[in-house]
């Protein structure tokens, strides 16, 4: 590929996208940007300087001035965040506690405009994947593909409960459906920004599909708009 594309996924939690999207940035030699980790990133530094994201977002609004977020070529197809000067290390970002304030971080919308035109920056790095939750919508509304990933409730617990790290110690499947329930509730209900399919985007409901399969319509559907 010659030019320079950008393929926007969207979708709710545990639908699937980060494995879709890279696989499908391996296929096609692109890069994989997951956004879902740079908000997680500014939850987990939150809970580290012992902010309450829920009760005192003015603090995380304050701690914006003092932080810095780029991103690097990880050499591999990837980024690596690097905050204040260091490389995140990814799986510190996998916990419950995380994934829950990364929702309620990512409802400040200081914290959104402060993001948004670093994300924007990733196109610079060639032709990317993106997934988050407004991509399609709000950060690369000219994306030559755009898609919405998602799947029924229950196929996504359980989906999440068979990840490792993620889980929280005697979390049960019931439980992991909740929280997942309870971030999708808050994402899709806020009012910047909010988890919505982009009128333009193909919907893949991916219950019943591997994700090569759900990949394989990801490129075929990209390839046609991209026209190659
Ligand atoms: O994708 P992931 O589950 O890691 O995202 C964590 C949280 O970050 C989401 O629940 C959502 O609140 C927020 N997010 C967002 N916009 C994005 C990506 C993630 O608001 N583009």
């Amino acid at each position: 590929m010659s030019n320079l594309y950008q393929i926007a996924i969207d979708g709710p939690a545990a639908a699937g996208k980060s494995t879709v999207a890279k696989l499908t940035a391996k296929r096609l030699g692109a890069f994989y940007v997951n956004t879902g980790e740079m908000y997680r990133t500014i939850a987990w530094a939150s809970l580290k300087e012992g902010i309450d994201v829920v009760n005192a977002p003015e603090k995380v609004e304050a701690a914006l001035k003092r932080w810095t977020m780029t991103f690097q070529n990880d050499g591999k197809g990837e980024i690596d965040i690097i905050f204040n000067g260091h490389p995140v290390v990814k799986a510190e970002l996998r916990t419950a506690e995380v994934a829950m304030a990364s929702s309620n971080v990512a409802k400040i919308p200081a914290v959104r405009t402060w993001m948004l035109q670093k994300q924007r920056d990733c196109r610079l790095l060639g032709t990317i994947i993106m997934e988050g939750r407004d991509i399609c919508t709000v950060v690369l509304p000219d994306a030559t593909a755009k898609f919405f990933i998602t799947a029924t409730p229950e196929e996504r617990a359980r989906r999440r409960f068979a990840q490792s790290g993620e889980i929280a110690p005697g979390a049960t499947i019931q439980s992991v459906a909740a929280e997942i329930a309870e971030r999708d509730r808050q994402d899709e209900n806020r009012p910047i920004a909010p988890l919505k399919p982009s009128p333009d985007a193909t919907v893949i409901f991916t219950d019943g599909m591997t994700p090569e399969q759900v990949t394989d319509k990801v490129i075929a559907v990209f390839k046609e708009k991209a026209q190659l």
